[in-house]
């Protein structure tokens, strides 16, 4: 045999090895697209990987890796204020323990089921490797809606769903933290709830709490902070910066608004922000103020911020906001919010640098755009990993009873965001996919689970 008709052997033994396993995905969990588009995005960028590393594939880590080590769904019933019996689902999905105990956030939405907590599981696994502390992977959340409850309802449902969550979660454990629908005040009645169950302070138990009992300084800005450190970090490779720049962040949420205010610090203008009803958009660059004071303490829709701005404007639905010219572009709201056609406007516009804030909000007909207009393209799990990456320091900081400064916390944050720059750089580089981040993240993320993973024994 020749030596290429070797390296092709072993190529397309890789390429039916990842199919095959891909394959046993779908019809193992079907009608799951979400769980899907993650998994298979994941599997076809590891194709070179195990034809470096067979052992791999001897080993069946793709196998083991797609399949949760655990999924718990449960009822939540809980009372609304008209004296009403609500019955939910609370899912908590563990999915890979091999470098920590689980780790990932709580999503409280409508459109949570299976699949969606299965995709945001699975991305979290590689998320947390890159951040190189030592976190596993897991998500949960319920399909309940917080939209227009009140607070004595949130707080009649959170305790409700921790009521059955607490059996199954530890500080060595499984570490929950909020997500979408899931922010200061959930995770306070959460951890509350757990504290008064399980009768002592285990603060480790949950993170993104307030600072006034175990929380971190830099938490609740990390996830934004950190991707807007990231795209400066891929600006800075081609001799750009943000100073000066024309930047989209849809959202409104945690992710948004932080994105919103490290990009405006370092003197970029950011013209447009969204919520699930519709975007605004001001040509003078956001009142971030106005933006904080409509979602943080009003609790109302982004369409009131013309009220206090109006020369800006208000547009209904969600997917024009991709059509506003613009230098960079961070969607921060939700999964596939970015499709093909969306992304083909955003490059006819010159877009230069993409960072996703959010979990998976481009489909893959969109990321291949983006690659193919050689865009610079920093992918959710690594883009986006600055807030678990806080979050294991705050798991840090619970475990020695300490506090760092806000200063401390970002300064470890932007190093962090910085080698997981480097190393998806690198893996790319090394496994035949020069720049192209979403490959790097995927293969720097799993190598290093895989290897924890060989090195445990078949579990
Ligand atoms: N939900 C966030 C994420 O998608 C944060 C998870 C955490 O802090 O555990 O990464």
């Amino acid at each position: 045999m020749t030596a290429i008709t070797e390296i092709n052997e072993k190529r397309i033994q890789a390429e039916d090895y990842v199919q095959a396993v891909f394959e046993t995905v779908k019809k193992r969990n079907p009608n799951e697209s979400e769980f899907h588009q993650v998994v298979k995005e994941v599997f076809d960028s590891l194709v070179p990987v195990f034809e470096k590393n067979p052992v791999y594939m001897e080993q069946s880590i793709l196998e083991r890796i797609a399949e949760p080590e655990r999924v718990i769904t449960f009822r939540v019933p809980w009372v609304d204020d008209q004296g009403k019996v609500q019955v939910n689902r609370g899912f908590r999905v563990q999915f890979n323990s091999a470098i920590g105990p689980y780790k990932g956030g709580l999503r409280f939405h409508p459109s949570v089921n299976a699949s969606i907590i299965k995709f945001l599981g699975f991305e979290q696994i590689f998320k947390n490797a890159l951040t190189g502390l030592p976190i596993g992977g897991g998500k949960g959340g319920a399909d309940f809606d917080p939209k227009g409850k009140s607070d004595g309802e949130i707080m009649r449902f959170t305790q409700s769903f921790m009521l059955e969550l607490s059996r199954h979660i530890g500080p060595d454990v499984d570490v929950p933290a909020g997500d979408i629908g899931v922010g200061a005040r959930e995770i306070g009645y959460l951890f509350g709830q757990y504290k008064r169950i399980r009768g002592c302070y285990e603060a480790g138990v949950l993170t993104g709490k307030g600072i006034g009992y175990g929380g971190s300084l830099t938490r609740t800005e990390a996830t934004g902070y950190g991707t807007v450190y990231f795209v400066q970090e891929m600006l800075k490779e081609i001799g750009l910066s943000l100073k000066g720049s024309t930047v989209v962040v849809s959202g409104s949420g945690n992710v948004s608004t932080y994105a919103i205010e490290k990009a405006a610090q370092l003197g970029a203008k950011v013209v447009a922000c969204s919520d699930s009803d519709g975007y605004i958009y001001d040509p003078n660059g956001i009142s971030l103020d106005t933006v904080k004071k409509l979602k943080e303490v009003e609790r109302e829709r982004i369409r009131d911020y013309v009220k206090e701005h109006p020369h800006a404007e208000y547009f209904e639905g969600c997917s024009g906001i991709w059509s506003i010219p613009c230098d960079i572009a961070l969607p921060c709201a939700t999964q596939n919010e970015i499709d093909e056609a969306a992304a083909e406007i955003l490059v006819a516009n010159g877009v230069k640098a993409i960072g996703e804030g959010a979990n998976m909000p481009c489909t893959s007909g969109a990321i291949n755009e983006f690659l193919r207009n050689t865009v610079l393209f920093g992918p959710a799990k690594a883009a986006n990993a600055g807030g678990v990456a806080v979050s294991a320091l705050e798991m840090a900081q619970n475990s020695s009873r300490i506090s760092w400064t806000f200063e401390e916390v970002d300064e470890k944050l932007q190093q962090i965001m910085t080698n997981i720059y480097r190393s998806s750089v690198k893996a790319a580089e090394d496994y035949g996919y020069p720049g192209n981040l979403v490959a790097g993240a995927n293969i720097a993320g799993f190598i290093k689970v895989a290897d924890a993973m060989i090195a445990q024994g078949v579990i």
